[in-house]
This record gives C-alpha cells, structure tokens and sequence, in this order.
C-alpha cells in the first residue's frame, strides 16, 4: 500500500509518498508560489532531485504537478496514479468535533468549514488541499489527521480560561493545543522505550522547532499542553512570544498607535527568539553568535530555556510524577547545548542529564544517567508517517 501525504499551505503544498509495506519515503517534495509568479516544484526521490518551474494557478494545478512528477517516466517512483492507495492530509484545527484521524466524508467537510474560523491561516489552506485532491483523485479515499485531536483528552480544568464562560459556550474559546500529532508519535516511542504499560507513564514531550509547545502525556493521553486557541501561546518560539500579559496588546496599540493587526503581527511574526536576540529566528543563528560572545544572544538563550524549564515543572506538578521529559523536532533532536540548557536546575525533579550521551545522540536515545530518575530521551518526530498510519488504518478497515 502506497499512501500519499499531503501537507497543504496557502500558498505552498509539502508531500510524501511512503511505501506502507515497510514505511519508507519513495520520494518527496515541496510546490512553492501557487498563484503567485514563479511557481516552482521541488521533487526528490533517493538521493536525486528534480525540479520543475511552471506556473501554477491554484491547488488543483500543484496536485496535478505532483502526481506527473510522482508519476514521471524519468523521475517518478510509480507508473500511475492508481499505486495511490489513500491519502492523509494534514489538518490544522479539528476544534472539539475530531478527537481522532477520519475518513473525509462531505460532513467532515462541512464541520472543517465551519471550524475555520479557529485556524483563518490554516484550515482554509488545508481545506483546497484536500478539495484539490478530490478532484484530481475523485476514487481515491481521503483521511483527515487535525493537530489539535490528540489534546482532545485534555481536561476542563486543563482547556478552560478564566473568561466569562459565555465565550465557550458560544464561540468555543478555550485552549486546543497543536503539534499533536508530533507528540502522541514520541510519546508512544517513549512509552515503549520505557517498557512500561502506558497507563502508569507521565511525560512531558517537548516539540522545539519554529513553533514549540509543550505537553504533558499522563497514561498515554494528552492532559494539559501550552499552546492555545491559537498556536501563538505556550513558549517563546522562533518569532512568536509565546504567552505574554494579554494587557499588553492594549498598552503597545495605545503607546504606538498601532492598529490591532499591527500588534498581532508584532507578536507572531517579530517577537521570540528574533525579537529579543535582534538578530535571526533561527536556533543555530542564535546559538552561534552567543556562543561568540553576545549577551543579546545569550539572554535571548536563558529566557527560552527558562520558559520550557517551568513548564516541564508545572507539567510535572499537573501529573504529580514524571518518568520522562522528549526532546524533539528542529532544535529538540539536533540542539544539544539547548537541551542542556532546559534541565539544568531540574536535578530537584531527579533529572540527571549524561553530558556526553547528550552530545553523541543521533536521531533517538536516551541521554540521562542510569541513575536518573527521570529520563531524558531524544526522538525524532515524524508527523509525516503517523498520518500516513492513520490513513492506512482507517482505509483498510
Ligand atoms: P518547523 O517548526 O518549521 O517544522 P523545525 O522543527 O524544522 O521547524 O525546527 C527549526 C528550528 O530547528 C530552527 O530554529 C533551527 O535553527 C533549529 N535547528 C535545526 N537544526 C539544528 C541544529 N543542528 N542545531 C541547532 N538548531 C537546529
């Protein structure tokens, strides 16, 4: 069985191809620029590459682009479009209706639409995506995996804000959380490497990459998380602040006379770790120029450690135990001075980090002493491959 995953932004569309029989990635690629000038597709397959510059007008001309490619005499790794078994199309928000991957059916549709003012950014963009395939592959069965469905389990007590509850009731404002589908993938790997049930594992899976976010995995199951209604809250990220004082919305509009759009642009395009370093969003930029001697850099560093510090303490408190704290994604899985730099302090917890195991670990492992309580592991993420689990789960029933 070959499944298709399709990861569709506004303007840019990432897939896979993987071969479920023994879960490897037949190639993959990336469509930049649709209905812009200067469309362009980026397709590899092994180790080759093969790009295509053409101009595209919408989603249903990127898909189209990608199945020739994929399908391509020369570059391609199928002979036709029927090797497709199924497709997993990422989805941003699920809001309270999917607690779990589906088959899209047109009421799954119906309730995306309808969630969309919860994700403007990204439910519409990943709403064409999967409009586009349908047309382009109308046999084909579609599944939807949402980044918010593994949070579904969270507890009132965890989801709820301190507004009138009003709010709730009629506009749903309550925190969702995102990433999900990144950390029920680790914290399933963590739980095997535990060797444990899950039932009796507390974890606090830690996704650093642009966007971060942090969550506690209490019996396998997702209780309390940092990001938000929106993916702006939790941790500082690569340009977004993370949670601030909500008054200080008012106080920079007032201040600078700034519309609203103006702040919000401000906090999640301009804040975090390229607000406060004054120089890239990038971990590795920042890392570097501290690691040179600059003390914008180096506290840019200390407030983005101390951030996830605390929370892996809260997170900790919330499940009352902890047997595992993941690292994961961009900066999880390849940053091992920022992974130092979160459990330092955290020994209280009987969290002991293995210096060296923590510097040589490639891809997955565990990088606390044997000794530590707590363990501390590495695992690279694939949201790619739990989607296309989930499609093939869900279309060979
Ligand atoms: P996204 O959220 O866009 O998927 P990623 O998970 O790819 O992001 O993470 C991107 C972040 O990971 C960037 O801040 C980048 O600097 C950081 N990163 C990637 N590789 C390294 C590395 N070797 N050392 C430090 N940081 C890294």
């Amino acid at each position: 069985m070959k499944i298709l995953v399709i990861n569709a932004g506004s303007s840019s569309l990432k897939y896979q191809l993987i071969d479920m029989a023994n879960e490897s990635v037949l190639a993959k690629g990336l469509v930049e620029r649709i209905g812009i000038e200067g469309s362009n597709l980026v397709h590899k397959y092994g180790k080759e590459k093969y790009e295509v510059v053409k101009p595209l007008q919408n989603h249903v001309e990127a898909i189209e682009l990608v199945l020739e490619a994929l399908t391509d005499k020369q570059h391609g790794v199928i002979s036709s479009m029927d090797e497709i078994s199924a497709v997993g199309h990422r989805v941003v928000h699920g809001g309270e209706k999917f607690a779990g991957s589906v088959i899209i059916t047109d009421e799954v549709m119906e309730a995306l639409r309808e969630n969309s003012n919860l994700a403007p950014l990204h439910n519409p963009a990943n709403i064409m995506g999967i409009e586009a395939c349908k047309k382009v592959m109308p046999n084909t069965p579609m599944v939807g995996v949402f980044d918010t469905a593994f949070h579904q389990t969270m507890p009132p007590k965890a989801f709820l804000y301190g507004l009138p509850l009003d709010y709730y009731k009629r506009l749903k404002i309550r925190k969702y959380g995102f990433h999900g589908t990144s950390h029920r993938y680790v914290s399933q790997r963590a739980i095997e490497m535990l060797g444990k049930p899950a039932e009796q594992t507390k974890i606090v899976t830690c996704h650093l990459g642009n966007g971060s976010s942090i969550t506690a995995v209490d019996g396998g199951k997702s209780v309390d998380t940092t990001m938000g209604l929106t993916p702006l809250d939790g941790v500082l990220m690569g340009t977004r602040s993370g949670s601030i004082d909500p008054a200080i919305i008012e106080f920079i509009m007032k201040s600078e006379g700034k519309t609203i759009d103006e702040v919000m642009k401000v906090l999640n395009k301009e804040s975090g770790l390229i607000g406060l370093s004054e120089k890239s969003s990038d971990m590795r930029d920042v890392r570097m120029t501290a690691n040179q001697g600059d003390e914008k850099c180096e506290t840019t560093l200390e407030v983005w450690a101390y951030g996830i510090r605390k929370y892996i303490g809260a997170f900790a408190a919330a499940m009352g135990g902890l047997d595992a704290i993941v690292f994961t994604a961009g900066i999880g899985e390849n940053d091992w001075e920022a992974r130092a730099r979160v459990v330092k302090g955290l020994e209280f917890l009987g969290v002991k980090l293995d210096a060296e195991a923590n510097k040589n670990v490639k891809d997955e492992g565990i990088v606390s002493t044997a000794d530590s309580k707590v363990k501390i592991m590495v695992i690279s993420t694939n949201e790619e491959l739990a989607i296309a689990r989930d499609t093939l789960a869900l279309t060979s029933k």
